[in-house]
């Protein structure tokens, strides 16, 4: 038997990820003639988008568009491009040397003289058995994406945090009433977030409570509260429920290989995209503590892209 010496050929750029972040990184990547090749995953390719329904805020589609379209319609026009989109998980990489390598699931290892890490994130589950099911028909992770489809109705926010605050406030702009279900008696969040939530007279907080199950036919039409003290359950009419627990940013694979913060956030140079690694570049929700939208994922995307275009061709 001979052993397989063969070298991959070493591309100009790779790209991690298939969100808005990877695929518009793809499209000014393939368009800048790098023949870039994009690891969109392979259970969750398209990114986050690909899990709702209606995107109304993105730009450019005056009735809104479907996030899977949208997402089909990102990788279609990056491989008009040329970009070549590879449905696998990177599962390691190496970043430290000139030239880069992915390694996939299937043990292919690619390598290319620039990489752009657009991983996204994952938001954090209440590990319920309806939350899939109800996911875009009365469940959300995203106040600012989903808020709107909910005038004058009453939602239940889950987590007592800065975000489930910001959630909860947000909320009371469509909302007729709102109810924080918070696990304890009191909040996380910063004291300006908690005491502007607490004025706020559309919003009730039901302490020490935690939701047992999401109920509905088609959508939702109630929730059952389980109190964590005593144990006893409760019925609340609600049609939509937005939990705001956190997110974790999709860069375990990273780790020892590029800067990360605290919470896995990879670091940037910011307004640049570059890392603490020559050569490797960030862009998305993997990065964005704050935003997290589509289209600013979309945005530093394409920075990104431009920052990989100019490292190359000072390479030369
Ligand atoms: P993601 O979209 O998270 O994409 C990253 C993808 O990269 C992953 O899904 C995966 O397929 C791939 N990937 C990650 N790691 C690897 C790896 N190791 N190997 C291979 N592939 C990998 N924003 C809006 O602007 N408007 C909305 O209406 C809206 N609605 C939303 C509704 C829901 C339910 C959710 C969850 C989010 C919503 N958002 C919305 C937020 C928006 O989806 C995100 O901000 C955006 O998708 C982030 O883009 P991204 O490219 O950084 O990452």
């Amino acid at each position: 038997m001979t052993e397989d010496t063969s070298t991959p050929e070493v591309r100009d750029v790779i790209i991690v990820g298939s969100g808005p972040a990877g695929y518009t990184a793809a499209i000014y990547a393939a368009r800048a003639n790098l023949r870039p090749v994009v690891f969109a995953g392979s259970i969750t390719a398209g990114g986050a988008l690909m899990n709702t329904t209606e995107v109304e805020n993105f730009p450019g589609f005056e009735h809104g568009i479907l996030g899977p379209e949208l997402m089909e319609q990102m990788q279609k026009q990056a491989q008009r491009f040329g970009a070549e989109v590879r449905y696998e998980d990177v599962v390691s990489v190496d970043l430290t040397g000139e030239i880069k390598t992915v390694t996939t699931d299937d043990d292919e290892t690619f390598a290319a003289r620039a990489v752009i890490l657009a991983n996204g994130s994952a938001y954090r589950k209440l590990g319920l058995a309806e939350e899939e099911r109800f996911s875009g028909r009365g469940v959300s992770w995203c106040a600012t994406c989903d808020g709107f489809f909910f005038r004058d109705q009453h939602l239940v926010v889950v987590g007592g945090g800065d975000s489930a605050m910001e959630e909860a406030t947000f909320l009371t702009r469509f909302a007729s009433k709102v109810t924080v279900v918070h696990r304890r008696d009191s909040l996380r969040a910063s004291k300006i977030m908690a005491d502007r939530a607490m004025s706020n007279e559309k919003i009730e907080f039901a302490w020490n409570s935690e939701i047992a199950t999401i109920n509905g036919d088609n959508k939702v039409s109630s929730v059952t509260l389980r109190d964590t003290v005593t144990g006893e359950t409760r019925e609340l009419d609600a049609t939509g429920v937005f939990v705001a627990i956190g997110h974790d940013p999709r860069t375990e694979i990273l780790a020892g290989q590029v800067d990360l913060d605290h919470e896995g956030y990879i670091k940037v140079a910011s307004p640049s995209t570059a890392t603490n690694v020559t050569g490797v570049f960030a862009a998305g929700d993997a990065v964005d503590h704050t935003y997290r939208q589509a289209i600013t994922a979309a945005g530093t995307g394409c920075a990104a892209a431009l920052d990989a275009e100019r490292y190359l061709a000072a390479l030369g």
